[in-house]
């Protein structure tokens, strides 16, 4: 073992090195070596060292450079140092984290990380959550916790009886609402087209106006942070009649959330504190490795009602806080222990600091844009970018320039009937440099998609 994980600390720290060369990326050559890791299932064990070789010679030099200061793609973020060695060290331990008396660390950090995170997101006193693998699990949770509770109040045990014949729940959505929550309505039983969609304004805001007379038996969904102009949903007024209607208000708020954390930004967030559910991701804008999201929910007894299972040969161990009583998972890994750590590391300010760092990132790249002719398409109030390089074809050239270039990496999206290029500026290791080897880049790259076009006109 230790020899072996001697060599994977040194191939570690040559792959790390080698970042800031490499295309974002991977070159079509490195990817079509992959194929040297098919064959047919060996008949016979192989050295550890010889795959762990392979792994590296053939793997690395195919994975997106994620890990570096400029993939500016799907709101990715990246790994602090800290939440890597906390990760090697975690994955030594080998925990099962589903349960107390499988794993008291991992129990403590889930817990520890919990009462901080309540802290910094300004959620309300007393709210408890779980460690599922993304936002999309995150709000599939907090879904599960609005039909158990709404179903609740009519007599209605969901969870024993299931939909069939059940008083019937209305969900309302922005028209902007996030993919993956109308997956988890549909994983629900809840249906994704059964949704009663709210008009948006021109960043992607519901308009509080246009809400429709809420029930009880309503769940209204918020969103905190759009995924193509950052924007947040107007959540002060929007939660204020939820509430007198006794409706559920469940927030998405995978990387929104985290504006909270800053004060130069809280304000971005102000009132979605006045909703019952959460969803956020540890894995974007906290800077942990995947998969780690984060489902909070106002009254924990309502989160574990809909996911606790129940058998004798768990009752039996059941002390404190049980983590698998919050998620739909039983056993998994320890995800708390990254997330514990970059909380511990980047304390209060750290963390306050990379928010505001990355958003002023987001900002300089909309100003160098703008200042060389090309339209942005948001307000660029958080860490999203959109711009538009002229005509949908030539800013589909632009994006595809850029992967290929490999200085960086930008996706695209339809914004409002706009094709765009999306830069979202999420991971610690952006720094200016970064920042201004990107601009140039794409500058470059857009001058010479202009000139081609003009020399074909
Ligand atoms: C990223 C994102 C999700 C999905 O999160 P995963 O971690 O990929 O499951 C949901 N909602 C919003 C607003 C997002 O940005």
């Amino acid at each position: 073992m230790e020899e072996l994980l001697k060599e994977t600390l040194e191939r570690s720290l040559r792959y790390l090195r080698s970042l800031s060369e490499r295309s974002v990326a991977p070159t079509p050559e490195a990817v079509g070596r992959l194929k040297g890791l098919r064959g047919p299932l060996p008949e016979t064990p192989s050295r550890s060292e010889d795959v762990l070789s392979l792994l590296d010679d053939l793997g690395s030099p195919a994975t997106v450079v994620n890990a570096g200061g400029r993939f500016f793609g799907f709101v990715n973020g990246g790994s602090l140092p800290v939440t890597v060695a906390a990760n090697w060290l975690a994955t030594a331990w080998d925990q099962n984290a589903g349960q107390v008396v499988s794993s008291p660390v991992a129990a403590a950090l889930e817990e520890i990380a919990l009462e901080w995170l309540v802290d910094v997101l300004s959620l309300p006193a007393g709210t408890g959550g779980g460690f599922v693998t993304g936002a999309t699990m995150a709000n599939f949770s907090a879904l599960a916790a609005a039909r158990h509770a709404l179903l609740q109040r009519c007599g209605w045990d969901v969870e024993a009886e299931g939909l069939f014949g059940a008083p019937e729940l209305r969900v309302v959505v922005g028209e902007e609402v996030h993919v993956s929550l109308l997956n988890a309505l549909s994983l629900l039983g809840l249906g994704r087209e059964r949704v009663l969609k709210i008009p948006v304004d021109d960043q992607g805001r519901m308009v509080a106006s246009e809400l429709p007379e809420l029930t009880d038996r309503t769940i209204l969904c918020l969103q905190a942070g759009n995924v193509n102009t950052g924007a947040f949903d107007p959540a002060k007024e929007l939660c204020a009649k939820a509430n007198d209607a006794g409706a559920w208000v469940h927030v998405d708020g995978a990387f929104g959330l985290w504006a909270a954390a800053s004060p130069n930004r809280a304000h971005l967030v102000a009132g979605h504190n006045g909703a019952d559910s959460w969803a956020t991701d540890a894995h974007k804008w906290l800077n942990v490795p995947y998969d780690s999201g984060l489902v909070f929910c106002r009254d924990p007894e309502l989160l574990a009602a809909a996911m606790r299972q129940r058998a004798a040969y768990l009752a039996h161990h059941e002390v404190g806080r049980q983590p698998d009583h919050f998620v739909p998972e039983m056993s998994r890994r320890a995800r708390g222990v990254e997330v514990w750590a970059a909380l511990r590391a980047l304390g209060r300010g750290g963390l306050a600091e990379m928010i505001e760092r990355t958003c002023t990132h987001a900002a300089r790249f909309a100003e160098g844009l703008q200042a060389a002719g090309y339209n942005v398409l948001n307000d660029v109030e958080l860490n999203q970018v959109l711009v538009s390089f002229g005509d949908p074809d030539i800013t589909n050239r632009v994006i595809e320039g850029v992967q290929q270039d490999g200085t960086c990496w930008c996706g695209g999206t339809l914004w409002q009937g706009h094709t765009a290029m999306r830069i979202s500026v999420s991971s610690w290791a952006t720094s200016d440099e970064d920042v201004e080897r990107s601009l140039d880049a794409i500058l470059r790259i857009a001058e010479r998609c202009r000139r081609s076009e003009k020399g074909r006109t």
